[in-house]
């Protein structure tokens, strides 16, 4: 059972704000906004705004994307967008978590932007998640399968790759 550690009030202008809450994982701390966990580390600013000139089209993020969920979580907890979302964003937010943790590091890509050396530069993996929350993962992703609407979406955003 999780204990919740703070709750974290961010403005957002002078009419919204909005509440994080912040927990204590087996690993890591974790806070979660929107019933999505992410890593502590993960910048909330991201969440509430998606990169500028970011197609509307196009899904982002692990309130959206398929892949995101597949491949951006860690011990149950969201630490990165996938290699699509990544691309699409500049890499201004890394380059691309492709699973398990693993960032995409080839020649597409450029080390100074990796997550590594931006909001996860003084983390360990070791540190990241929680247990349960990772059971839980686990399980919808099982249940969930491919059936989903949100991966026609990703399809074509990957169609529209010239890769
Ligand atoms: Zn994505």
């Amino acid at each position: 059972m999780e204990t919740e550690v703070e709750t974290i009030t961010i403005p957002i202008n002078d009419y919204h704000e909005v509440i994080i809450y912040k927990y204590k994982g087996t690993n890591g701390e974790y806070y979660t906004l929107n019933g999505i966990n992410y890593d502590i580390n993960f910048p909330v600013e991201w969440i509430l705004h998606k990169p500028k000139d970011y197609p509307s089209f196009i899904t982002f993020g692990p309130n959206e994307c398929k892949l995101c969920i597949k491949n951006g979580y860690y011990k149950g907890v969201f630490i990165g967008y996938c290699k699509f979302c990544a691309r699409f964003a500049n890499y201004e937010r890394g380059n691309g978590f492709i699973g398990n943790g693993e960032e995409l590091s080839d020649k597409s890509v450029n080390d100074k932007n990796s997550a590594w050396n931006l909001y996860l530069q003084a983390v360990e993996l070791k540190n990241i998640g929680d247990n349960k929350l990772e059971e839980e993962y686990v399980l919808n992703m099982t249940n969930n399968g491919n059936n989903d609407e949100k991966n026609i979406n990703r399809v074509n955003a990957i169609d529209l790759m010239d890769d």
